[in-house]
């Protein structure tokens, strides 16, 4: 969304939706599709070959890629349909197309990128103008074509992001998890994106690199220019363009209030996650990457309630070894001893697609081949997961959990595999804890659904609300389009949360939640209210959330949460919520 604040001082604001707060001032660097804003780069004369080779070189890996595409094509969507991935490679084949891009840099001394963009874009466009759907299609092809290219010439040198020279705030049409593990975070001061939602993974990462992030923009690739000044506001999800002075003056007035009370809150650091009355909630951190360790004690972070281990799938091409993943999760619980360590294991698919692991395109990628679906099906990938982390398991306090678990069967089969991995281990005389707490998460309608038969199975459960609040109400949750029906506080969402809670009480079994709404300060009351024994957060707000707990009486929070239960529209919930935290903590930011 665009609105025109003042034109004759060029100030631009635009309005996305806030993932990560705090505030931004500095210089824009556009990433536009899913690789950099195409430059008319020229390269000196003795970087001419290693151009040519480049291009040659990522011709060749995308028709190999348009080659498996093909056959995976062939199998889900029928032989009809896979033969456009052989036209594609034809036109890879095309002597005349790769000639005149072959010319261009030597004659004119263009990048690989530049010199097989603007010639597919030439042809692209030539068809786009053409009547007809026939030619509309070509056209489509082309720039399917060309994407595919670039994207190879790009990602295969890792240095797109890395053309980044001083710090910046990153503009960009989407980051994936696997853009933006190719990033420097040290030179990274915020992220704003066209596309995604509120939990969607690049939302999460930028809460893990502690900068302030909003998305779901739409359109801000096409106002913003590289090196624009830029303010980002990650607590209200704004963005202006070249900002007159008193709107600079304005936002340094309130990064230094930020300040004050991030080191108002830093005070509480050492302090128990205790109610007034004295219940005790377990507050642990989420962990994507595990240099940031550091910053969860710094947060005062008492264990991780959730240790996403995909992060180290992702942005390299080879499967990580047991050893090394061994060595990885032990240097985690050993850096938390005493406090525990819940070890989610492999959660790709969706938006996170690993190049060392080969996920087929869908058409709903988070209804398809993700998290423990993968995992069940490729033992030579899980097993050696579970024997990582068992052999961690005796170094500290370490507990493990399932992703996406939607019925019982696949419980029992995890277990299975859980027990096959202890077997062997002991067999070969490698130590492992013996009473490695389980845990499923609670994030697939069906499982919340049968919680009480769940619980009878396994030591704790984990609410995923990411996942959990897209699939009940049926909200893409990194779809900026219908991001405004996508409520953690729906009516449905807490009755759920109620239920599961309840019925994994009556098994004794404790529940936690990991997902975003763990870290929404609009629901810590409620969620206490509710009955949830722990909230695992990203560090950033950790010390906020622990500041209201510890401000709240426990009957105060059951009191608020029946009273949010009868309300008819999350909107409602919401507007009571915000009215009342912002009168009780007239110091923090809501
Ligand atoms: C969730 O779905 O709430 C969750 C914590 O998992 P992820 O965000 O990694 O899907
Ligand atoms: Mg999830």
């Amino acid at each position: 969304m665009i609105s025109e604040k003042n034109k004759f001082k060029a100030e631009y604001f635009f309005k996305g939706i806030p993932v990560s707060p705090g505030v931004s001032i500095g210089k824009a660097f556009v990433l536009s599709g899913e690789a950099v804003k195409i430059e008319r780069k020229t390269v000196a004369d003795e970087e001419v070959e290693q151009e040519i080779k480049a291009l040659l070189e990522a011709i060749d890996k995308s028709k190999q890629e348009l080659v498996s595409d093909k056959t995976t094509a062939r199998k889900r969507i029928g032989r009809e349909h896979a033969k456009i991935f052989e036209m594609h490679s034809l036109i890879l084949d095309d002597p005349y197309l790769i000639d005149e891009a072959v010319s261009i840099i030597r004659d004119e001394n263009y990048s690989a990128e530049y010199a097989f963009y603007s010639i597919i874009d030439k042809y692209q466009r030539q068809l786009a103008t053409s009547k007809g759907e026939y030619f509309q299609d070509r056209a489509a092809d082309l720039r399917d074509i060309k994407r595919r290219v670039v994207r190879k010439i790009q990602g295969d040198r890792r240095d797109f992001l890395q053309k980044l020279e001083g710090s910046a705030i990153i503009i960009a049409r989407d980051l994936t998890p696997s853009d933006t593990i190719a990033l420097d975070r040290h030179k990274i001061l915020g992220f704003a994106t066209d596309l995604g939602g509120k939990t969607s993974h690049s939302a999460i990462m930028a809460r893990s690199f502690r900068v302030p992030a909003a998305v779901g923009f739409r359109h801000l690739t096409n106002y913003v220019k590289n090196g624009d000044r830029v303010i980002l506001d990650g607590n209200e999800g704004v963005v202006y363009v070249n900002p007159d002075k008193k709107t600079i003056e304005y936002y340094q007035k309130l990064r230094q209030h930020i300040r004050e009370i991030n080191e108002q809150l830093g005070l509480l650091r050492d302090l128990p996650a205790r109610t007034l009355d004295g219940k005790d909630i377990e507050l642990g951190a989420n962990l994507e990457f595990t240099d940031e360790l550091e910053t969860v004690i710094e947060y005062g972070g008492k264990g991780i309630g959730l240790y996403r281990t995909d992060y180290m799938y992702l942005g390299r091409k080879e499967l990580p070894g047991e050893d090394e993943q061994y060595e990885e999760y032990r240097r985690v619980v050993e850096k938390m001893r005493p406090y525990p360590v819940i070890v989610r294991t492999l959660d790709v698919g969706g938006d996170k697609s690993p190049e060392c692991i080969s996920i087929p395109p869908e058409e709903n990628p988070y209804l398809g081949y993700r998290a423990i679906r993968i995992s069940l099906e490729r033992s030579e990938i899980f097993l050696p997961q579970l024997r990582a982390i068992l052999r961690a398991s005796a170094h500290g306090n370490l507990k493990i959990l399932f992703p996406m678990i939607s019925g019982m069967k696949e419980v029992r089969e995890v277990k299975e595999m859980l027990e096959k991995a202890r077997q062997q281990l002991l067999e070969e005389n490698v130590p492992v804890s013996e009473n490695v707490e389980i845990g499923v998460m609670i994030e697939v309608p069906s499982a919340a659904l049968i919680t009480d038969l769940i619980a009878q199975e396994v030591d704790f459960l984990s609410i995923g609300t990411n996942d959990l609040v897209q699939y009940m109400l049926a909200v893409d949750r990194g779809n900026e389009r219908v991001s405004y029906l996508y409520k953690d506080l729906h009516p449905a969402v807490l009755r759920v949360i109620r239920d599961v809670v309840r019925a994994a009480h009556r098994k004794g079994t404790w529940v936690g939640m990991c997902g975003e709404m763990a870290g929404n300060p609009l629901a810590t009351l409620i969620l206490i209210g509710l009955g949830i024994d722990e909230l695992s957060v990203s560090p950033i707000v950790l010390p906020e959330i622990k500041k209201i707990i510890r401000a709240t009486e426990y009957s105060e929070a059951v009191r608020i949460a029946d009273k949010m239960l009868e309300q008819t529209t999350a909107e409602d919930i919401e507007q009571f919520m915000m009215r009342y935290m912002r009168k009780k903590f007239k110091d923090l930011i809501f």
